[in-house]
């Protein structure tokens, strides 16, 4: 498209689910400015990107110039913050432009981050800094590299706007994409109306959208909860085996299609730590990197409770239904998990499961008790697989102490580990908090280059290349534990 005008625009969620849907406009902003297009997701959506660079174009980005027919809308959501449940949270500062079909016919909804009060906005003014919009940006475009489900970032739009916190930040609008903003906390939302009606609809367009083969199911509702069971236990053990460290895994921030979202005070752990907290707001540690697979659990529970009026019109019945494919998500969240730490050991189809799972167990452990860096360790591993475990030809000398670990090296390496197919899983790559907050504070003063420069590695995080040595490094020596904020 190279109108906003005939971009196709679907209100398709504010037409079914008008319950959930506050028809609201996007604030306008007084001096736009594009300071980051995603090129790769502008040309998956058939977007134009020379378009979305013009002034039209960014006046979209911002909802500023939609199509005619477009119903921007501000969702009804509910969600459990930090464990306790708030009946009325919504988009306080976002909109769902509508979906966009691309080319090859998958729907995504467009969605605005920053983009004014809504009805939902309660205390909040309604608006986004620029820096945790960039952050969102570069650390989904990362997770989308590493292979796993994500929303992905179209763009950010400095609004000119100064935006009032502790002190004054310049302001911005995230435009992004995902198979759909459907969260938990839409379920809560729907199912504290006490419309059952309401909430078979939402259900209907959530197995619509993402598990269409539920419908055909002998109990469509309990087949749409296997399937997010499965979507998710899969989604936390991929984070688990990056390092990453969601921060706020509230309700209202997991996804019904099992893609990543919202992310806020998100990390990744450098030196390893079971136990890892970043977020200002996380003190008690609910959201540390170790628990994270049992707090996905305890999410999906939640989300079991709003669709057990659904699941069987037996109360009794529908719990236990529930209960028992609630109970799968261990299996689900293991078995992923094993596979996956397989392909970081290099270890082929003739090692039993039951083999790897402990070896990785013991070898976590261990990159606890030494706070080795997580993600320059496996990559480093398949140097010792390649030289042997005396050998020198660890990639990061700082990243382990092979002293430490021989006893373990030894065992592992007679597993005979594929070095190779270890260096197309472990990144060399990934975006590192320090090196996050270094492109961030150089935005804030106006300098994109840094942020520009992350992208570019961030994007193919598995080949190592010349001359970005220091992105592959831990950050170095800090006064100060890293903390991330809202
Ligand atoms: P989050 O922590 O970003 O997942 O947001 C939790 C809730 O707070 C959501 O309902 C947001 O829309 C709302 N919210 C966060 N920041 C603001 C803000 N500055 N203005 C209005 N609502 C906000
Ligand atoms: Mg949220
Ligand atoms: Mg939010």
């Amino acid at each position: 498209a190279s109108t906003a005008a005939t971009i196709a625009l679907e209100g398709r969620f504010a037409r079914e689910l008008p319950e959930l849907a506050v028809p609201w406009q996007a604030e306008p902003a007084p001096s736009p400015e594009l300071l980051a297009l995603n090129e790769p997701v502008a040309a998956g959506l058939g977007l134009d990107a020379a378009f979305l660079r013009s002034a039209e174009g960014v006046a979209f980005l911002t909802g500023a110039a939609l199509p005619d027919t477009a119903t921007p809308v501000a969702q009804a959501y509910s969600g459990h913050q930090f464990g306790g449940f708030s009946p009325r949270l919504g988009d306080g500062r976002a909109l769902l432009l509508g979906e966009l079909r691309d080319p090859a016919g998958s729907t995504h909804d467009l969605h605005l981050k920053g983009s004014g009060p809504t009805p939902f906005a309660r205390a909040g003014d309604g608006r986004a800094v620029l820096a945790p919009m960039l952050r969102e940006f570069v650390v989904s475009e990362g997770m989308h590299a590493l292979g796993i489900p994500t929303t992905r970032s179209l763009a950010v739009v400095a609004t000119g706007r100064v935006v009032q916190r502790e002190v004054e930040f310049p302001g911005a609008i995230l435009a992004r994409t995902a198979s759909s903003h459907l969260r938990v906390g839409s379920f809560q939302f729907a199912a504290a109306t006490g419309e059952v009606e309401l909430l078979r609809r939402l259900a209907d367009h959530a197995i619509d959208r993402h598990y269409a083969h539920a419908a055909s199911a002998e109990h469509p509702y309990l087949a749409l909860f296997e399937s997010v069971v499965k979507a998710q236990a899969s989604l936390v053990a991929q984070w688990m085996l990056v390092g990453f460290v969601h921060g706020v895994m509230n309700t209202d921030n997991v996804t019904i299609s099992g893609e990543t979202i919202d992310y806020g005070p998100c990390a990744f752990v450098d030196a390893f730590d079971h136990a890892a907290v970043f977020s200002s707001i996380d003190g008690g540690g609910r959201y540390a990197y170790g628990n994270q697979p049992v707090i996905t659990e305890w999410n999906l529970a939640r989300f079991a409770e709003t669709l057990l009026p659904l699941i069987d019109d037996d109360a009794d019945r529908a719990v236990e239904r529930a209960t028992e494919a609630l109970g799968e998500y261990r299996a689900h969240y293991s078995e992923a998990w094993v596979a996956g730490m397989r392909a970081k050991l290099g270890l082929g189809g003739s090692v039993s499961d039951e083999a790897v799972a402990p070896l990785a167990t013991e070898l976590l452990n261990l990159l606890h008790e030494h706070r080795v860096d997580f993600t320059a360790f496996f990559r480093g591993l398949a140097g010792v697989a390649r030289g042997g475990v005396r050998a020198r030809g660890v990639a990061r000398p700082a990243a382990f102490d092979v002293a430490a670990i021989g006893d373990w090296a030894a065992r592992w390496l007679e597993l005979v580990p594929d070095a190779d197919a270890m260096d197309r899983v472990n990144p060399v790559y990934i975006p590192r908090n320090h090196l996050v907050e270094e492109a961030l504070t150089a935005a804030t003063a106006g300098d994109m280059a840094p942020f520009d420069a992350l992208v570019g590695v961030v994007r193919r995080p598995f080949e190592e290349r010349p001359g970005l040595e220091r992105y592959a490094v831990g950050a170095p020596e800090q006064s100060e534990p890293y903390t991330t904020y809202c």
